[in-house]
């Protein structure tokens, strides 16, 4: 299940991923047209024990990681025993870099800090076999744009050029659009990715709470499908991994708070549309939603549910919309 290279627009096929038929109760491996449902998973307890332990809890079909402490700079080395262990059990896995990390930082040391960081998590995430790393696009802080993505590409296209064709993609996520956030729209993408000279290992996560606050209406499915449309018009095939997160603030409101699948302002439905959406076949969804395995578990059936067409059973009401 490696995530190799995908050519522009392999991620339009013909049939959308919930149409097609298919037999009950079958594990991931035998999933390969479907998007793997799954979530952030807690690392206590050992990279493979723990992680696995609870993805099984919640009932996820991929995880994804932090190999570092999120909130500091501390470059941990792994257990290679739990490296092999996680590889070896084909979990589909991606790889979150640290919160600090911000290659636009006008700040000497948070650049120098935020290049090793990036570089540590991909060759973490080739060690546990893991097909992404998601860095957030970070600030401009106090400088304008064009000198921050300069920087970016200084820094980054070489640790790009580092990564083996088969090792793991560096996924952008855009934010909430709050302060000098150099993506929040799926619009400000373009200027990244060209920045980067849309290399083949750049790849995009698309998290809907970040989107819907930096101001894409994802609360109706034509809202939703509208975003993926721009989303494949500025970067092709290059969506690789969605955070479904429901949000607990409306729409614009550049506010980054998540919320549980069906409990915020976007509400359940539209991730329906999401997983029905060309741009999005087989595109893996991670929940970072509050709570801990007993919600995510929900968001997670919940989604599974959108995604594999089956009713709804009686009292699983948490799609309901905040008025
Ligand atoms: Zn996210």
């Amino acid at each position: 299940m490696s995530a190799g290279r995908r050519a522009p627009g392999a991620d339009m096929p013909g049939a959308a991923a919930g149409k097609v038929a298919r037999p009950r109760g079958l594990d991931w491996r035998h999933m390969t047209s479907l998007a793997p449902i799954g979530g952030h998973v807690p690392v206590a307890g050992g990279l493979a024990r723990g992680a696995l332990r609870y993805a099984s809890e919640i009932g996820a079909e991929m995880i994804q990681v932090f190999v570092t402490n999120p909130r500091g700079w501390a470059l941990t080395a792994g257990d290679p025993a739990q490296d092999v262990a996680l590889r070896a059990s084909g979990m589909p896995s991606f790889v979150h870099a640290p919160y600090l990390v911000n290659l636009g930082s006008p700040t000497a040391e948070t650049v120098e800090r935020s290049v090793a960081t990036v570089r540590h998590c991909l060759l973490r995430a080739r060690a546990i076999g893991a097909r992404g790393v998601v860095v957030h696009t970070g600030s401009a802080v106090d400088r304008p744009r064009e000198t921050a993505l300069r920087q970016i590409r200084e820094r980054l296209l070489p640790l790009m050029e580092e990564i083996p064709d088969d090792g793991p993609d560096l996924l952008l996520e855009p934010m909430a659009g709050q302060g000098a956030m150099l993506c929040g729209t799926v619009q400000e993408l373009e200027p990244y990715l060209a920045a980067l000279d849309r290399h083949p290992k750049v790849g995009v996560c698309l998290d809907t709470c970040h989107a819907f606050a930096a101001g894409h209406d994802l609360s109706t499915p034509e809202g939703m499908a509208t975003t993926l449309d721009a989303l494949h018009a500025i970067a092709p095939g290059r969506l690789r991994l969605i955070h479904a997160n429901d949000s607990k603030d409306v729409c614009g409101s550049r506010r980054d708070r998540h919320e549980n699948i069906g409990a915020g302002h976007i509400g359940a439905l539209p991730f329906g549309a999401l997983m029905r959406h060309p741009a999005a076949a087989g595109v893996p969804l991670c929940v970072e939603t509050p709570g801990g395995a007993g919600r995510h578990r929900e968001d997670i059936a919940t989604l599974k549910r959108l995604r594999d067409g089956s009713p709804r059973p009686a009292g699983a009401g948490r799609d309901t919309r905040p008025p």
